[in-house]
């Protein structure tokens, strides 16, 4: 089905056309024509399927259609990268159109985000806590918002967030339609949804858990104080265009980053020590290419949309499955192809265990032929901030860690 045959309004076509769409992705085809007849949505979808666009278009064409009358939509996402990408998502698509967004984040000074609300935008783009605040102060710009789309529900319910979010959905008084977005369905978001949401038309893009199709995944097991030596060794010995590496904390990720860039890569970092201006110019170098490498924290691991991430690695292995999902979700984005690796100390066996289990797939150990697993590396981890309790003794390195008929990764 082309792009065409949704009946966009010409002046979203164009700037789809511009974009380089020309099939929908199934959670658009799905969620679209519902969404333009004013349907309440209830979307389980990955990020990288597309879903900005499944939510924003329909809302987008409905709004030309409808007098100018103060903010008309409010999209609440958890955080400020990804709202930042739905913003700017919204102006791309309506650049040839009389409507507007704003974005109200956290991180950033409130005076100009309120008069950013004042002048009012049509469509509004928050993260939940500075929406709040200014919400309060200004509950009579929002008198007039039908739509509400809440993006990521389940990060929001993990970050903290459905307190806010609730608060906020109290205050949209006039709210008619609903859109809610979530990579997974916890019994609280299908509450959330239960409660919000009317006769939704529901949409679920593939398995709960499932990890994006066209990502290779591979498991090195290696031990906790060998691991910044083996990312090096990676990263010198693989070709890796693009990569994205995940630390636990900031501090390994700002350790990490100063090592690799002596190692004379270029890098940048993305965590919570740094400033919402070095956040934005690192993600944008990154994104435009200036960086071959991206260090952050769990923060990136949702919502960031880079289109050539080639490589996601895992410096540890998180104890919540679904943030590995997430991460590695960075890479094969809309069905481009991606390698994912993740490396494993033996006491994070259990957890990388628990993840196999969600993913419905045992991921191959890899062993490197040219890489000395018997070097003496620093005391402590050095990628880990806290060891994880006691190492247990059954877990050798070479446990399930055999390369023998594993391939080492492609060397291209
Ligand atoms: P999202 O899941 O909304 O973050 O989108 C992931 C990526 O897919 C973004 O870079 C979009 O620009 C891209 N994308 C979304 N829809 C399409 C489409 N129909 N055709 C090609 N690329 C798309």
């Amino acid at each position: 089905m082309p792009f065409q045959a949704f009946g966009l309004h010409p002046l979203l076509q164009r700037a789809v056309k511009e974009l380089g769409y020309t099939e929908p992705t199934p959670v658009q085809a799905g969620a679209i024509p519902p969404a333009l007849l004013g349907r309440d949505i209830l979307a389980t979808a990955q990020t990288g399927t597309g879903k900005t666009a499944a939510f924003v278009l329909p809302i987008l064409h409905r709004l030309m259609a409808q007098p100018k009358k103060g903010i008309r939509v409010v999209v609440i996402s958890p955080t400020r990268e990804l709202a930042a990408q739905i913003e700017d998502a919204c102006r791309g698509f309506a650049k040839h159109t009389d409507l507007t967004s704003t974005l109200i984040v956290g991180g950033r000074p409130i005076g100009p985000q309120e008069r950013a609300l004042k002048s009012a935008p049509d469509v509004v783009v928050a993260t939940p806590g500075r929406l709040l605040d200014l919400m309060k102060q200004n509950a009579n710009l929002f008198f007039g918002t039908t739509v509400l789309v809440l993006d990521e529900a389940d990060s929001m319910l993990d970050m903290g967030f459905l307190p806010d979010v609730k608060r906020i959905v109290a205050k949209l008084t006039g709210r008619k339609q609903t859109l809610l977005f979530s990579a997974t369905m916890p019994p609280t978001i299908a509450k959330l949804a239960g409660e919000l949401l009317r006769k939704p038309e529901t949409i679920q893009i593939g398995r709960r858990t499932a990890t994006a199709v066209g990502i290779t995944q591979a498991a090195y097991p290696v031990p906790a104080n060998l691991k910044m030596a083996l990312l090096r060794h990676l990263l010198r010995h693989t070709e890796m265009p693009s990569i994205l590496v995940f630390t636990r904390t900031k501090h390994a990720a700002k350790k990490l980053a100063k090592q690799v860039a002596i190692d004379g890569f270029t890098v940048a970092e993305l965590h919570s020590n740094r400033s919402p201006a070095q956040r934005t110019s690192a993600m944008a170098g990154f994104k435009r290419g200036d960086c071959q490498v991206m260090v952050a924290t769990n923060i990136a691991a949702r919502g960031l949309d880079v289109a050539h991430v080639t490589h996601v690695i895992s410096t540890d292995v998180p104890d919540v499955p679904e943030d590995y999902v997430h991460r590695i979700g960075r890479t094969g984005r809309a069905g481009a192809s991606g390698d994912a690796f993740i490396l494993v100390s033996p006491d994070e066996e259990d957890s990388l265990a628990r993840i196999e289990r969600q993913v419905g797939q045992r991921l191959p150990r890899i062993t490197l032929p040219d890489f000395d697993y018997k070097q003496a590396g620093p005391a402590m981890p050095t990628m880990t901030a806290a060891p994880r309790g006691p190492r247990p003794a059954r877990a050798s390195q070479a446990r399930g860690g055999s390369s023998r008929g594993n391939k080492p990764p492609r060397r291209r």
